[in-house]
């Protein structure tokens, strides 16, 4: 089928189901308004056809485009299940009530032109550009609380009951001799060995994480003789297995490594590029060493090979020049030279420079050096910007990136929005169970925007229990839907503080880089939006609009 093909059948779909949804509301909007004006109790039966009614468009309206008619729909739906469930029935006002918020459901779908909810439907997939890792579960009666809280970490995840339990999704722990499943992670104090070694088996594909009651060395010893690649101690910390996880089956691609060659030997320069190449590191050359900063700049390379002897500038002097420069401080130069003479070798190194490779030199023994320094420069690079406790980006690293994308989505006349994040009464969490608790809250949101961002985006822990994210090729209205997404399933995360259970939230206020001239004003734009979200309740996202469009931001 061509591609064309596909996507007229797909756009016809959409249409087809605008209309049933439209037929929908209207089905419900009757409905609820006859059951209004039942004094004499409502009869379950119609309640449950109403119930119905709701669900049906609940789960489907999502996946069309229509995340946010969705959610309000599956709101509808517990609010009537929850009522249908107590003692108190639900009553003639709450119906009242209920044909109301369908009224302006409805009157919302109808405003909304068919293009917008493809825009929506675009930022769905925007935040959910990665595939769907596949997750077992086997720890007795733990397990429905580490289901419930993977899937809110945006993981499908699932039970296996063990055989001594009543499971009615899986009578025994027999997995399907097809599941392709990315994890198996076995509460090996609850699970009996024979057991879950035979549901390993038939799962080729899955990596084993065992949950123990013992944390000493011969039970981490007796994990590792079975296999396992990630061990944990009860109570678990839920996001360091999470971060295990995704360490696991989503290693994020590695950049390729990048070096910057200056050599003033045209022909040697280029072996040596080709030589990287093939060992699968980028590289650039550089004849003339005047052109090494703007090199710098352009290629922001993971280290520098320097030739010692170039006509007009020497290696150590060029070495020296880079050093003036902060910004290069960092960055390992390494020289590469026929210079075999130790005390020449040594003179050069005492100017600058921090290594010494000989020509000729081999291969196999360039590739080796050059990984190996890169690899170091790239993770020192990394500590330095990572904040400690989440691992996301510092401070100052955030808002350099913010100039970046500011910069490059006016030069490639795109947009991206930046989202200032705030945990809700995050002290009285501190308050109520400790620090170490609210440390906790901290990791869990981060690896939450973690997962649930794409590659491409940015996220930095901007101070305490503040987050910047950055959105690039992404506008005003994805950026809401893939934030509100991530509102909602953090809000339904449960946090563990010993005995203890609660709930969490956060409040977001996005600005986009076509309503605002330069990063500050980005950024402030932002915080201003997150603000408002504060005042208007917490636990929502606020949109910061350009001053000339709207003086308050419209929440979500
Ligand atoms: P609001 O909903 O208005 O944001 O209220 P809030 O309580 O979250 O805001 P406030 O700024 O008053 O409190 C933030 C608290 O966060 C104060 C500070 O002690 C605490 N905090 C800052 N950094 C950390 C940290 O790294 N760990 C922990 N546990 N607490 C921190
Ligand atoms: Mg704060
Ligand atoms: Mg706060």
């Amino acid at each position: 089928m061509q591609d064309d093909d596909v996507q007229a059948k797909l756009a016809a779909l959409r249409e087809q189901y605008r209309l049933r949804l439209t037929h929908d509301l209207q089905t419900l909007l009757a409905q609820t308004r006859e059951l209004s004006t039942h004094e004499q109790g409502i009869d379950p039966e119609s309640l449950q056809t109403l119930r119905q009614g709701l669900h049906r468009n609940a789960g489907s309206a999502g996946t069309f485009g229509y995340a946010k008619l969705g959610s309000e729909m599956r709101e509808l739906e517990l609010w009537l299940q929850t009522a249908m469930e107590s003692a108190i029935a639900p009553s003639p006002p709450m119906l009242t009530a209920m044909h109301h918020r369908l009224e302006e459901i409805l009157r919302e779908l109808l405003e909304t032109p068919d293009d917008a909810v493809g825009e929506s439907r675009e930022s769905q997939e925007l935040a959910s550009g990665e595939r769907e890792v596949q997750i077992a579960v086997m720890a007795g009666e733990l397990s429905d609380h580490l289901v419930q809280s993977l899937q809110g970490f945006g993981y499908a995840c699932r039970k296996l009951a063990s055989c001594h339990e009543q499971a009615p999704e899986s009578a025994s722990a027999q997995a399907p001799e097809s599941m392709a499943v990315d994890a198996l992670i076995v509460d090996a104090a609850r699970i009996d060995e024979s057991q879950w070694k035979a549901t390993l088996e038939k799962m080729p594909s899955a990596m084993l994480i065992l949950l123990s009651d013992e944390g000493g060395f011969d039970a981490r010893l007796h994990a590792v003789r079975h296999g396992a690649q990630g061990f944990f101690n009860h109570p678990v910390d839920l996001p360091s297995l999470e971060r295990r996880l995704r360490h696991l089956i989503n290693l994020p691609q590695q950049e390729p490594y990048r070096a910057l060659i200056v050599d003033d030997d045209v022909e040697l320069a280029e072996h040596f590029r080709l030589t990287l190449k093939s060992a699968g590191i980028e590289s650039r050359v550089i004849t003339e060493p005047q052109a090494v900063l703007q090199g710098l700049r352009d290629f922001v390379p993971d280290l520098v090979l320097i030739d010692i002897n170039m006509p007009g500038c020497s290696g150590p002097e060029l070495a020296r020049i880079i050093r003036f420069d902060d910004d290069w401080l960092k960055i390992p130069l390494i020289y590469l030279s026929a210079e075999s003479n130790a005390k020449r070798q040594a003179q050069a190194l005492a100017q600058a420079g921090d290594d010494f490779l000989v020509k000729p030199i081999t291969d196999v023994a360039l590739i080796a050096a050059v990984t190996a320094r890169a690899q170091r420069s790239r993770q020192l690079s990394l500590a330095l910007a990572r904040d400690g406790l989440t691992g996301l980006i510092k401070h100052p690293a955030i808002k350099e990136l913010i100039e970046i994308e500011m910069a490059r989505s006016q030069r490639a006349d795109t947009s991206a929005c930046v989202v200032m994040i705030d945990i809700d009464c995050f002290k009285s969490i501190n308050d109520t169970y400790g620090h170490a608790t609210g440390d906790y809250v901290i990791r869990l949101l981060a690896n939450l925007l973690r997962q649930r961002l794409r590659r491409v985006d940015h996220v930095g822990r901007y101070g305490g229990e503040e987050f910047v994210a950055i959105l690039p090729s992404c506008t005003l209205v994805q950026a809401r839907d893939a934030i509100e997404r991530i509102r909602q399933s953090f809000a339904g995360l449960e946090c563990v503080a010993g005995t203890q259970t609660f709930r969490a939230s956060f409040s977001a206020g996005i600005s986009c880089t076509r309503d605002w001239t330069d990063a500050d004003a980005l950024l402030e734009a932002a915080d201003r939006a997150m603000y408002q979200a504060k005042q208007r309740g917490r636990d929502r996202v606020c949109l910061a609009l350009a001053e000339a469009e709207s003086p308050r931001g419209p929440d979500v």
